[in-house]
């Protein structure tokens, strides 16, 4: 079988997302990777193919408990044999898995880091044949990443013990260029195939809201969204306590988790929300790490957390299953407070001198600033997010709540110049909070401390208020016209850019949203959507959706399963849309593999055959079907229509095509993506080159037992496509769809606008 059928078998995809069939296929030659992907994104499927394809055992190295089960419990759903071993086994049940494990019973085991040291576990390794051996959450070996484990390191001395170095694939969500590197570095990886997928998650909408009381916000938004899974972060154990309460007592199944809980409670309440019992998690930061919950269908932040990086890691957790998903952000200037003392109290690492503690401080204090900044600013959320990780955005992204809202343009070209007057006129020793004082006039004691009120700039804004010269500054500040120091006082300061705007070079344009707009967003948290299930799905379509997540849930109890492992939401959708009646049709559903077939099959057809009492009924709106039956395409998921076109070449690009002796259909997609024009025209994935070929006959779709294989058709030999060989590291041989030049130029003269 090769890698398409284990995708289908197993797992019940037709197609692999952006990037990943390049890392399995650099793993299946014998090659190291290291993957960098969202959250979401599919790293799982990454090493878990391979692992299925060569011969021996992988081990999958995770730093989370919960995670291992979890994992363990979807493989084994999907008919694939793995176990983990933790400090969560007793004794006799960890040397139980290590001899069924070295009887082969395994083809994935995965274990905590800290176990490799163990001489049961090192014996076991040693005797038995390793394939792989994958680095979940790998940016924990870094000293740079955010959450450095001592335990990692060892996994570098465990690899030396071995009699065979195994292959190795590293994966995380998060890093930088630095942590990049020392993963690579320390982990020894050799000319790994290094793959950054974008950060964007298009499934997610992106909302910051102000609201007077946030209390009532939550409690509409938890009621408008009463049948689905939702996370709430909160700063503090307190605002958990005091938000869980308030949800309970309004009758709403909510549940919550922090450190001052016991260790029994966090389980109780963890297994509550994943199992759905508790849809609704009330929770610090603290949570989430592992979790792997499929359909959670809002992120609503309490508060503002510390950094970017937490928070787009939080909010992550929304829509992992690649349907829509919300993520809002309640921001009240407080917030900024309570952040500046969580870090000014935070736990120190004895070992840090003090320069290196003051280094660590100011970076904190720089991240919650750029924080701050992304809840003021009134351009595009996801922009403002994918800049931060250093992408380039496309400047709207019409899935935020800032691309909806309409906004008034002011020039404030000139109040922007009196802003830099006051700065320096202060000589730059001053905030925010006092600047904006002494331009409005403000007459409170501390200004008068400051001896300011003698000033030229001393209300030379007092047509504004306060709020909005800060607002104005802000502005300023992210548009790099200002700039703050780096301490906890964030003193303003005017670099050289501000020059061009007091030469007249430059304007200032104040974007602010009108206010019918803000009030009419404030009561409808929720209302300015793009794809979801009620766009797609019609009145009788949701009707059937809820009876197979009723069937859902009752098998979930009788297997003691988390709902979502047995099928996800994003599966269940498109059930209703191709609304199956016999077991072969079941296998087109996305998600559905041959043993979930086997196992749940007869009783969602079952289900779908007494709900259409035996007609083909349409369950969908027009051709909106066609949104959850696509196969997903570079990534893109069905919710994540972006505005760009699809792809295509100029011919002057085309002109630049690097021909090689032979491609494989994700590597010609790789070589084309890079002449196209990124800020205007979508990706092509190796998948939809392969399906071209396929609608143009040149490769044909067999299935041999039930599993879909592509071969080359005889057209497609005449035109230069191939079967050919292709052989890991570990002598092992499979086979692979190869283009040659004169197939290279079949597709290129494809894709290229004439
Ligand atoms: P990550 O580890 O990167 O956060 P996961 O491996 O948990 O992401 O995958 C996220 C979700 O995407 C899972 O529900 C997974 O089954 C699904 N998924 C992964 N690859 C594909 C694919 N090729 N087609 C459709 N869904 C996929």
């Amino acid at each position: 079988m090769d890698k398409y059928g284990i995708l289908k078998k197993y797992f019940g995809y037709p197609d692999f997302r952006e990037g990943q069939e390049i890392l399995i296929d650099s793993i299946l030659s014998g090659q190291d990777v290291l993957g960098i992907m969202p959250t979401g994104a599919g790293k799982s499927i990454c090493y878990q193919v391979p692992a299925l394809l060569l011969p021996g055992i992988t081990l999958v190295i995770s730093p989370l408990i919960s995670l291992m089960k979890d994992q363990v419990q979807a493989l084994n759903q999907a008919g694939i044999h793995a176990a983990y071993i933790n400090s969560s086994l007793s004794e006799s049940q960890i040397s139980k898995a290590l001899r069924l494990a070295a009887a082969g019973q395994y083809k994935i085991i995965y274990v905590a880091p800290e176990r490799l040291e163990t001489y049961e576990f090192l014996q076991f390794a040693q005797q038995s044949e390793i394939s792989m051996l994958t680095v979940d959450e790998a940016h924990c070996i870094s000293q740079w990443g955010q959450d450095f484990r001592p335990s990692y390191v060892k996994i570098v001395q465990f690899i030396r013990h071995l009699e065979k170095r195994p292959i190795l694939s590293a994966f995380t969500a998060t890093a930088t260029e630095r942590v990049k590197e020392d993963i690579a570095c320390v982990l020894g990886l050799e000319q790994p195939q290094m793959l950054v997928t974008g950060f964007d998650r298009k499934n997610l909408y992106f909302a910051v809201e102000t609201p007077r009381k946030k209390d009532s916000y939550v409690m509409e938004y938890v009621r408008e969204h009463s049948t689905e899974s939702g996370i709430i972060y909160c700063a503090t154990r307190k605002n958990v306590d005091l938000v869980c309460e308030l949800l309970c007592t309004q009758g709403i199944a909510a549940t919550k988790y922090h450190a001052g809980l016991g260790t029994e409670a966090r389980r109780r309440n963890q297994e509550a929300f994943i199992y759905d019992s508790s849809p609704v998690m009330v929770a610090t930061n603290a949570f989430g790490m592992g979790i792997d919950k499929s359909n959670v269908r809002y992120v609503i932040h309490y508060n503002m957390p510390q950094s970017m990086e937490n928070y787009y890691q939080e909010a992550g957790r929304a829509g992992r299953d690649g349907e829509r998903a919300e993520c809002v952000l309640l921001y009240s200037a407080q917030d900024v407070a309570v952040n500046r003392y969580l870090i000014e109290n935070k736990e120190q690492n004895p070992e840090h001198t003090w320069e290196e503690l003051e280094l660590l401080r100011e970076r904190d204090e720089e991240r919650l600033r750029t924080m701050t900044y992304y809840c003021m600013t009134t351009g595009c959320l996801r922009e403002y997010i994918l800049r931060y990780f250093g992408e380039m955005g496309h400047g709207r992204c019409e899935n935020c709540l800032n691309c909806a809202k309409e906004y008034e343009q002011t020039d404030v070209t000139e109040e922007a110049a009196k802003i830099i007057a006051c700065i320096l006129e202060c000589r730059q020793r001053y905030g925010i909070n006092v600047i904006a004082g002494i331009l409005a006039g403000a007459t409170r004691a501390k200004l008068r401390e400051y001896g300011v009120f003698d000033l030229d700039a001393y209300g030379s804004l007092k047509q504004l208020q306060e709020i909005e010269i800060k607002a104005i500054i802000s502005q300023m500040v992210i548009e790099g016209l200002l700039v703050t120091s780096k301490d906890k006082y964030a003193i303003l300061k005017v670099p050289r850019s501000a020059d061009e705007l007091l030469r007249g070079e430059r304007r200032m344009i104040w974007r602010r949203a009108k206010q019918d707009e803000q009030k009419a967003n404030a009561s409808r948290p929720s209302s300015n959507g793009k794809v979801r299930r009620s766009d797609i799905l019609n009145s009788k379509g949701l009707e059937l959706f809820e009876r197979l997540r009723a069937l859902r849930t009752e098998i979930a109890r009788e297997e003691n399963m988390p709902p979502y492992i047995i099928f996800s939401d994003k599966t269940l959708v498109d059930m209703c849309v191709k609304a199956p009646m016999q077991k072969q049709e079941m296998l087109l559903v996305t998600g559905v593999g041959e043993n979930k077939l086997e196992r749940y099959g007869e009783r969602f057809l079952k289900a779908i055959f007494d709900f259409a009492g035996g007609r083909r009924e349409k369950y969908y709106f027009g051709d909106a079907g066609e949104l959850a039956i696509q196969p997903e395409s570079g990534g893109a998921g069905a919710a994540s229509r972006g505005k760009k076109e699809d792809f295509y070449l100029l011919q002057k690009q085309a002109e630049a095509f690097p021909y090689a002796e032979k491609y494989l259909a994700a590597e010609l997609a790789e070589k084309l993506n890079e002449l196209r024009d990124a800020d205007r025209v979508k990706k092509i994935s190796g998948a939809e080159i392969s399906r071209r070929m396929q609608a143009m006959g040149y490769v044909q779709e067999v299935v041999r037992d039930g599993i879909r294989k592509k071969v080359v058709s005889q057209q497609g030999m005449d035109a230069g496509l191939f079967l050919g060989m292709r052989t890991s590291k570990n002598g092992f041989e499979y086979e692979d769809i190869y283009y040659n030049i004169a197939a290279q130029r079949i597709i290129v003269a494809m894709v290229c606008e004439k």
